[in-house]
């Protein structure tokens, strides 16, 4: 007998705006899951959605998509959290937090009380802030809370550096890590381009204070502030990173990403979330890969972990 079982693999995504839904394209597009529910506090909106993507069906892989509610979260293997007020122009990301750490409350403890057992995959800003929310209001394992952290300034960092060099982005190997919004910074100690450090590869003697990367790295940082000031919002690239995490943990890839995950005692730092590169699988985090920093990166990290550290305690106080 032919065994037609296969695994089931399912993703609700909470927040059907321009992320939750850019999200959702790309996961019909890629055929990443073969279960999909949108849950909106706009159940139209949700709705919507669903019968619009369920429209391009015939042009990718199979897939069974609906709006629902919560109780579709009891058997799902990851819950996917773009909901919450955005980004507004001029308003950094920790502005948004208490806003969206009390919308948090309410969506996990909904998750959780159908007795959710997968993994949460947290994409609203601020997401290092919002990820150390979702630890807590959950009880989950810190491996299966993952935020999207710095997913997305590592893809344009690579894209700015490989359209400065001229080399296709996926030869371009280079990290931004620590919060996700202004305090982040890069790895420029560990940049590489086809496996050449890149101070060698482009013969530049002191990376970190060369006026052509100090530049690259600035439109890296306030990307999302450029792109606010000219259309509102940032989805597709999200969306597309959003997508890639869904294929490491639900394919089992055991792919290097860098994500927002709870440190304790890597890099010298405890009980923070913030973005680092780490080894994701369908257990969710495996392992955090602790990279050699130097001093200067190792103290603009510490820098992050502690205006991190200050907003959490800030969001969780103001939880209870
Ligand atoms: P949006 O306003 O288009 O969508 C938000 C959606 O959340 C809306 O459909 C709204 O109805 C829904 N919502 C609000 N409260 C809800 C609740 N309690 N339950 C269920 N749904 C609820 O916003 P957007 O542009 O999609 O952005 C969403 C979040 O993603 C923002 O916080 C934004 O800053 C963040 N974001 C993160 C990254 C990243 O790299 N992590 C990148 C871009 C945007």
């Amino acid at each position: 007998m032919v065994d037609t079982l296969t695994k089931s693999r399912k993703v609700v995504i909470i927040g059907t705006g321009l992320v939750g839904s850019s999200y959702a394209y790309a996961l019909l597009n890629q055929g990443v899951a073969n279960e999909l529910v949108l849950i909106d506090v706009n159940r139209e909106k949700a709705e919507g959605e669903a019968r619009d993507l369920n429209h391009g069906m015939p042009f990718a892989s199979p897939m069974k998509i609906r709006a629902g509610g919560y109780e579709e979260c009891s058997n799902a293997d990851l819950v996917v959290i773009t909901a919450g007020a955005n980004q507004k122009p001029g308003e950094t990301r920790l502005d948004l937090v208490s806003k969206n750490a009390k919308i948090f409350k309410g969506i996990v403890t909904s998750v959780m009380e159908v007795g959710f057992k997968g993994i949460f995959l947290v994409a609203t800003n601020p997401v290092d802030i919002l990820s150390h929310v979702t630890l807590e209001v959950s009880g989950l394992p810190k491996e299966r809370v993952i935020g999207s952290g710095t997913i997305l300034d590592t893809a344009r960092f690579r894209y700015l550096l490989s359209e400065h060099f001229e080399i296709d982005s996926r030869n371009v190997h280079a990290y931004i890590i620590g919060e996700h919004g202004d305090s982040e910074l890069p790895v420029w100690s560990h940049v590489q381009i086809g496996g050449i450090p890149l101070s060698k590869y482009a013969k530049i003697d002191d990376v970190e204070n060369n006026p052509e990367m100090t530049k690259i790295f600035e439109n890296v940082r306030d990307a999302a502030y450029h792109i606010i000031e000219r259309k509102g919002a940032t989805y597709y690239g999200i969306g597309l990173g959003l997508m890639r995490l869904t294929k490491a943990i639900l394919h089992n890839e055991n792919s290097i990403v860098t994500v927002s995950t709870l440190l304790e005692g890597q890099y010298g730092l405890d009980n923070v979330y913030l973005g680092v590169p780490a080894i994701v699988n369908e257990y969710g985090i495996r392992q955090v890969v602790e990279l050699e920093l130097n001093e200067t990166e190792k103290q603009k990290l510490h820098n992050s972990a502690g205006i991190l550290k200050e907003m959490t305690d800030a969001a969780l106080k103001a939880l209870k």
